[in-house]
């Protein structure tokens, strides 16, 4: 309350030669305003609905960025606002005595961040975590920061330095192209959705020049390389390549104009991101030449012709399927791109070898129709996911910076928003597991940061209402029993289990959770956690099994014979590095599954956040048409729901609700001082003059606090007389 008077804020010169019924309409309403409201925990007072009605207003007025707290809500304009991030206004809140005090911006947060690391006391490294659903504009954001960094953080002074830095810098935002080329794709949400998630550390020396950069990804969605659903599309480098490809390359890539691809849908349409040489130049630019990146469009292109092979049941259970129509011809042209051994390549297709007896003995045995085609898609989903972490690695060691060459990071997190769809997979789970932890990670800094204002403040107060989300937790990841323990434990036993049986141990094993919600309304074996977002039905058909994620072994044995440069260092045959894939026989050894995988990294994560102070940039979409100039109330409402910040309005609400700064105070509640005295001018009115020293911007909430008491009660006495004005 102390706090002082941004200079964007709402707080007018209120009384001058107005009435005292405007005065008091503005008291009450105060609804012109509302877009001049920068900080949403200064609604007064803090409800769903107030929030929702300041973003609304804020939105029409074009003022995408509001505060609250400390998070940053951006809602997306759709639409181009340049002068929103221009290089001159960069400079302004980089040279901003305190940028915090500017309209909100992440401008404005990168600087806050950025000076964070410079502190002389205790350097802490910093993260910026931005969250948001599909199409919000966490990688847009993200983008912006690592601009603005590239800016404001770069090497100065001599020439040679100088061009050093441009280079560190030019090559880590190619980093963007390159990674979104490869991992993002058009989907129903968002025609440039990433489909995994990121975190870079921005690496600073001691002069805080940015000397390099560190990227981590998580969870590629690969199924997508095999398998789009309807009017959504394969990543977008496959159609860069068909659509930009040299007629040379076409030729050397089997890839004639107009070829039709059962794994390329919707070729048609035309989007800003299917340029083919922004990603070869930022590939150039990160030091993979030529040859490699033609090595690699080959390979992409043998996975194409890959998606073309048919199969269709033999008569004869005994015998292999059959190719249909043009598949042979697929089939030989995927094998030649691809180098591999035709013969072999359709056998590992065919044919699934089984070891048994003590012997080890080989059986072969024709797969269906359905197997063939897993078969088939698990060889293009193995090689795009190893061809991505490769990329990803070789993106590192062109930016990363060597050890004694950076003393601090600011970390930036793109992760997928939390998701409910009518069907939810173990996909939904491992994300709403991750915003589960995220969201934890957040309402601890949340509530430590509260707690120090109020300390500054002098306010006594503790947070005994607030219940975090560790129930939640416990029941997804939690010791010794847990939704991921049962699911790993399935695919440790190996043994069949259906649906429903797997349904059946969730719900009796975890049924004192009480985050385990009621699966009431599908009739699919399902079960529901109750998350800090919202409950989400989480579907059990096929969960174990992506859970396993299996490669047959015989297929990595294939690709490891492969002639080509690329796939022999995707799939070195060195038994050192020998594939994690391949199962251990009939030992039990502990299974790394999917689910195992991904906490692992995500504990990792959440280590290094830990290690750092956080910032986070909640990013709201106003409607899912991606449409300029339009708010979908209702839209906007799930969102905040989704995100938290319900949470951490009733976080907020358990505190202080209303936080009004301290030059407001003043202006609004000196008028009910005139109004007291007009009621009751009795000599003891509870509100001090303006001029009194309690005024003071200094003065702390604590001193306020009998005041505003006083004014409550008061209020409705205030109230009534008004109305009779
Ligand atoms: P996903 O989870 O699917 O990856 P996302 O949150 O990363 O989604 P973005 O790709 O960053 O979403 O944004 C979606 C689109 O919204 C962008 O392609 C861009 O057209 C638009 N957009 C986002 N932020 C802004 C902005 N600040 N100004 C203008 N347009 C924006
Ligand atoms: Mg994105």
């Amino acid at each position: 309350m102390a706090s002082q008077v941004n200079g964007h804020s709402s707080g007018s010169d209120a009384h001058g030669g107005k009435s005292l019924r405007e005065d008091l309409q503005q008291f009450l309403g105060g609804e012109a305003l509302l877009h001049e409201l920068d900080d949403l925990t200064k609604v007064n007072p803090v409800t769903l609905e107030t929030v929702l009605r300041c973003l609304q207003a804020r939105y029409a007025a074009d003022m995408f960025y509001t505060s609250a707290g400390c998070t940053l809500v951006a809602l997306n304009p759709f639409k181009p606002v340049p002068q929103l991030y221009s290089p001159a206004l960069m400079g302004e809140y980089h040279a901003a005595p305190q940028p915090q005090k500017l309209r909100p911006h992440i401008f404005s947060v990168g600087e806050q961040t950025y000076r964070n690391v410079q502190s002389l006391i205790e350097p802490v490294n910093q993260s910026i975590i931005v969250s948001g659903e599909s199409g919000a504009g966490k990688t847009w954001t993200s983008r912006c920061l690592m601009k603005f960094y590239a800016v404001v953080a770069a090497s100065p002074t001599s020439l040679e330095s100088h061009k050093i830095a441009e280079r560190i810098e030019q090559r880590i935002l190619n980093s963007n192209p390159v990674m979104e080329a490869f991992g993002n794709a058009c989907t129903l949400r968002n025609n440039n959705s990433s489909r995994f998630g990121k975190f870079i550390q921005l690496q600073l020396n001691s002069a805080h020049q940015m000397t390099g950069a560190a990227v981590q990804t998580y969870l590629l969605e690969k199924t997508r390389v095999a398998c789009q659903a309807s009017s959504e599309r394969n990543f977008h480098i496959f159609y860069q390549i068909c659509k930009g490809a040299s007629v040379d390359e076409r030729l050397q890539w089997h890839l004639p104009e107009g070829a039709s691809f059962s794994w390329l849908p919707n070729p048609e349409r035309i989007l800003e991101e299917d340029c083919f040489q922004v990603t070869r130049e930022a590939m150039l630019h990160l030091g993979i030449d030529i040859p490699t990146q033609n090595n690699i469009f080959q390979v992409l292109a043998g996975l194409l012709h890959l998606g073309n092979i048919r199969f269709a049941d033999s008569e004869d259970e005994a015998q292999p399927c059959q190719l249909m129509d043009n598949a042979k011809c697929s089939i030989r042209t995927s094998a030649s791109l691809l180098q591999l051994p035709e013969d072999p390549l359709l056998e590992t297709l065919q044919i699934r070898t089984i070891r048994a007896g003590r012997q080890q003995q080989v059986f072969r045995k024709p797969c269906s129709q359905a197997e063939c085609d897993t078969r088939r898609d698990c060889l293009a989903k193995l090689v795009y996911a190893r061809l991505f972490d490769w990329l990803v690695s070789v993106i590192n060691s062109s930016i990363c910076a060597d050890l004694d060459s950076w003393t601090t990071f600011i970390g930036l997190l793109d992760v997928y928003g939390f998701e409910s769809f009518p069907n939810n997979s173990l996909e939904q789970l491992c994300i709403n597991y991750a915003n589960e932890k995220l969201q934890q990670h957040f309402v601890a800094h949340y509530l430590r940061a509260q707690q120090e204002e109020y300390a500054v403040e002098g306010l006594d107060w503790s947070f005994v209402n607030y219940q975090d989300n560790q129930a939640c937790l416990d029941l997804i990841e939690g010791s010794p029993i847990s939704i991921c323990s049962l699911i790993n434990e399935e695919c440790r036993l190996n043994r069949p289990s259906s649906a429903a049986q797997l349904q059946t141990r969730i719900e009796s094993a975890l049924a004192g959770s009480p985050r385990l919600g009621h699966n009431r309304l599908s009739q699919k074996p399902s079960f529901v956690v109750v998350h800090y977002a919202g409950p989400v039905q989480y579907h059990t058909a096929g969960l174990v099994e992506k859970n396993k994620d299996p490669v047959p072994p015989e297929l990595t044995r294939l690709l490891q014979q492969s002639q080509d440069r690329l796939l022999k260092v995707l799939f070195p045959t060195d038994p050192e590095v020998k594939s994690q894939e391949e199962p251990s026989g009939q030992s039990r050894a502990p299974v790394l599954t999917v689910v195992s995988k991904f906490k692992a990294s995500l504990e990792q994560l959440l280590q290094v956040l830990h290690s750092t102070t956080p910032h986070y940039i909640r990013c709201i979409k106003p409607n899912s048409q991606g449409q300029a100039h339009t708010f979908l109330q209702e839209e906007v409402l799930s969102q905040l729901e989704a995100c938290g910040l319900v949470e951490t309005i009733h976080i907020s609400a358990a505190g202080f609700p209303i936080r009004i700064p301290h030059q407001n105070f003043v202006e609004r509640y000196k008028l009910l001082r005139r109004l007291c005295a007009r009621i009751s001018p009795a000599p003891h009115s509870p509100f001090p003059d303006e001029g009194h020293s309690e005024w003071s911007p200094h003065t702390k909430a604590a001193t306020l606090q009998p005041l505003l008491q006083d004014i409550l009660h008061t209020l409705p006495a205030l109230t009534q007389a008004a109305a009779t004005l």
